[in-house]
């Protein structure tokens, strides 16, 4: 790595604006970084001043309390993407800062194909890396050749076997609180050669799928996973919670897996209806919610 210029803190720097439901307080200490050599640096600086760190990506599946984060938070923004190729393959290694949805068009544009079920995924490589994220036929694990990570300071490469995926879950996510925490630099993912109008015509299919089933609002898409043979949507609408309303969070009409943000919702708010889905869900189902959302 190379040595990177000097790391710039943001004190007390607002969070809502950087997730996707619009909802937190401020992070104490607040940095943006572009490449590894700089996150390590912040890392460190971090470390240093005994403040706890986490990596912010796209905050697409993150609840950020009201009373914010007392640490600093790391906004990983390395959106670097090369192509190896072997023939008619090929191997993208991209930044974890890279944007999901962006980096499927580019790569789709140029002809390859691999990535193209993330289309409008929202959120960035390194998100996907940490939760498995899939959709409309695809997910992380199965495009992903290894992960780069930071772990303590030292790089490593993290095949498909030691990141330990299920369903949006992986060894990262996992971890328990007072284990070293990786960083996600970036990951490898595997190409195929493919006629660029093809997968145009496939990712516009999945795009208009996605805009009839995704709920009008900021929300961090589903707030839970789907129980084993079960839809956790179905779940909640059938105990009667769909348009159920905390403050300005409502647990959405169109979808019951989504809590929208009306406008001004706080935290506290999401997560009386996380609470009341789950307590409901139980009660009359017997089967546990799990979580699909961080909760910083
Ligand atoms: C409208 C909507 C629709 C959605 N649809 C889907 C869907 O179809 N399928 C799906 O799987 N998800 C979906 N999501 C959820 C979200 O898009 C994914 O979970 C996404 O992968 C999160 O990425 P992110 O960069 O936003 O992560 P963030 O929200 O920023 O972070 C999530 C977690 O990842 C960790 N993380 C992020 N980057 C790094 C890094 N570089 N190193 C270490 N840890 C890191 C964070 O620390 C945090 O714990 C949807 C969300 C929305 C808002």
């Amino acid at each position: 790595m190379t040595s990177p210029t000097t790391i710039t803190w943001h004190a007390h720097e607002p969070l809502a604006p950087l997730t996707s439901w619009r909802i937190g307080g401020p992070a104490r200490r607040f940095t943006v970084v572009h490449d590894p050599a700089a996150l390590q640096m912040a890392v460190a600086q971090a470390d240093a001043l005994g403040l706890r760190w986490f990596i912010l990506g796209g905050g697409s599946n993150l609840l950020v309390p009201d009373h914010g984060w007392n640490g600093a938070v790391i906004r990983y923004r390395d959106r670097r993407c090369e192509i190896e190729r072997h023939g008619d393959a090929g191997l993208a290694l991209i930044g974890a800062g890279a944007p999901m949805a962006g980096t499927a068009r580019r790569l789709a544009h140029l002809g390859w194909a691999g990535l193209e079920w993330a289309e409008g995924l929202p959120g960035t490589i390194g998100g996907a890396v940490f939760g498995n994220a899939g959709c409309y036929g695809g997910d992380t694990a199965s495009t992903l050749e290894y992960a780069t990570l930071l772990v303590d300071g030292t790089l490593e490469r993290w095949n498909i076997a030691r990141l330990d995926y299920g369903y949006r879950t992986s060894a990262l996510k996992r971890r328990p609180g007072d284990a070293p925490r990786p960083v996600i630099l970036g990951a490898a993912i595997r190409l195929q050669r493919s006629d660029p109008v093809e997968l145009a015509r496939r990712m516009e299919l999945t795009a208009s799928l996605r805009r009839s089933r995704t709920p009008w609002g900021a929300s961090c898409g589903s707030v839970f996973k789907n129980p084993p043979g079960e839809s956790a949507g179905r779940l909640i609408e059938a105990v009667g919670l769909k348009n159920s309303r905390s403050g300005q969070a409502m647990i959405a009409q169109e979808h019951a897996n989504y809590i929208i943000n009306l406008g001004q919702a706080s935290s506290d708010d999401v997560l009386r209806l996380i609470d009341q889905a789950r307590e409901r869900v139980l009660s009359h189902f017997g089967i546990t919610l799990e979580l699909e959302v961080q909760l910083l």
